[in-house]
């Protein structure tokens, strides 16, 4: 099907871009990789009037990594992520980059636009949260920093205003003796996942949980920070018993509703399953193994 027609609009930079998304009014929206806009507005579940390009707007591409952080640009594509040598030492963001949807997908989709879609099945949400992670948008009031916990607040709604967009984001490096693993659950590479969690925890000596954070993706509205089962280990060691505890509280805390990718009690499964998964990997990591982790996916 062909999209319901709309103005094009070649922003140069993000100060334009906002201006044009104040006069072409509520209906217009920015185009950024287009890897979810345009396939809703070809099946025209959305009918824009209006698209702000900002692929033209200079300096929004970069990974650097920087005091601590990793600053990524709003529209660093999912494969600058998966090949940056700067993100290979947080491996769960290389689990989440490489395995997003296929290739082409990869290539086109960025950051910042699937953030700012908010997209309950998108990897990025689950994935940032188990890290310090802020937003950085800019609109007509100027610049303002926005911690990714307080930015999604619904399924596929976020705080940002309609003028405001998102400019980057900065992901806080975690400690010595941290590991991060990402587990998601697919039928196939063009899908979204069935299920996925997302662990990041750092070690006292060799298995004590000092800290840690899981988050489930979706099985809910949003990503859901599933903080009974980081009860379970904070503070404990990890073992067979504890990761077990630890699962079960993620299978309570997961909310899914039952659809064409499986039913609600499968989901609670599946998601249990990843976080005992991804716990075991993130262990291992932050013990300072190197180990190949990401997507999974049927029969493989
Ligand atoms: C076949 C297919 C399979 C996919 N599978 C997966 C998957 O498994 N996992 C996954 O996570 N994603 C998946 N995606 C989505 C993909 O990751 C997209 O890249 C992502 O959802 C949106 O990023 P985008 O840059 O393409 O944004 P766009 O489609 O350009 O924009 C999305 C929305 O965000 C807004 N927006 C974009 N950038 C900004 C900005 N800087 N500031 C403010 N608003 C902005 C737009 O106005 C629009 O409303 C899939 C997509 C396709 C087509």
């Amino acid at each position: 099907m062909y999209a319901h027609p709309f103005s094009y609009h070649r922003a140069k930079s993000l100060a334009e871009a906002s201006k044009l998304l104040q006069q072409l009014g509520d209906e217009s929206r920015v185009l950024a990789g287009g890897q979810s806009l345009i396939p809703l507005m070809k099946m025209r579940l959305a009918r824009p009037t209006a698209l702000i390009d900002i692929n033209f707007v200079p300096g929004l591409s970069g990974i650097q990594s920087h005091n601590g952080e990793l600053r990524f640009g709003a529209l660093a594509r999912h494969t600058d992520v998966e090949m940056s040598e700067a993100v290979a030492t947080i491996p769960i963001l290389h689990d989440c980059a490489a395995g997003i949807a296929d290739v082409q997908v990869r290539n086109q989709g960025t950051i910042g636009g699937s953030l700012a879609e908010a997209d309950p099945s998108g990897d990025w949400g689950a994935t940032l949260l188990t890290l310090e992670t802020s937003l950085q948008c800019t609109g007509p009031q100027g610049e303002r920093s926005i911690r990714l916990e307080d930015f999604i607040k619904d399924a596929y709604t976020t705080v940002l205003a309609h003028d405001e967009l998102v400019r980057g984001i900065t992901v806080k490096k975690p400690p010595r003796n941290s590991g991060g693993a990402y587990q998601a659950f697919k039928r196939s590479a063009p899908v979204y996942a069935t299920a996925s969690a997302a662990v990041q925890l750092t070690l006292e000596g060799k298995d004590i949980c000092r800290d840690m954070r899981v988050v489930l993706g979706c099985v809910g509205l949003t990503a859901i920070r599933a903080k009974k089962a980081e009860d379970e280990l904070r503070g404990k060691k990890i073992d067979g018993k504890t990761i077990q505890r630890a699962a079960e509280a993620a299978r309570e805390a997961a909310e899914p509703y039952s659809d064409m990718r499986g039913s609600a009690d499968y989901k609670r499964a599946l998601v249990a399953a990843l976080v005992k998964r991804a716990l075991g990997i993130a262990l291992r990591r932050a013990r300072g193994e190197r180990v190949e982790a990401g997507h999974e996916y049927v029969g493989r």
